[in-house]
């Protein structure tokens, strides 16, 4: 497999309006986009940041992963997401070298990105996402 650069953080936040309040008052990042991605029960806000963007997810449903997280954890990183050429590639090379996936098979996320989830107990304790932008 190979990784580019580091396509996103995902940071979890218990209020998407004020936390971009934050981001845009205080760091002086601007906001290009605000999402809904239901299938996961967040809602995004993104921020480019050089050619790696910050993703603040605000979780639409107690019981969806983002949810369940800041119950669990309160506020903070949630994710790093890792840009690859080749997303099935990729999945196919972890499986055989052992890696545990939440993701056997790539599936949409925000901003039309195909993503993958790795289990963080096979990797050292990071919640791991691949993503690779088919549309450009
Ligand atoms: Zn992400």
């Amino acid at each position: 497999m190979s990784i580019s650069h580091i396509e996103h953080i995902g940071i979890a936040v218990k209020d998407l309006e004020e936390s971009i309040r934050f981001y845009e008052d205080k760091l002086g990042l601007k906001c290009y986009s605000i999402e809904e991605v239901e299938e996961q029960k967040v809602k995004t806000a993104f921020f480019m940041v050089g050619q790696t963007k910050v993703e603040l997810l605000e979780s639409t449903d107690p019981e969806g992963p983002i949810g369940k997280f800041i119950e669990k954890k309160g506020e903070g990183v949630h994710h790093i997401a890792f840009a690859v050429d080749n997303i099935e590639e990729s999945l196919k090379d972890l499986t055989e070298k052992e890696v545990r996936l939440i993701d056997k098979s790539p599936r949409k996320g925000a901003e039309g990105l195909d993503i993958a989830f790795l289990h963080p107990k096979s990797t050292h304790g990071v919640l791991m996402e691949l993503c690779q932008n088919k549309n450009k």
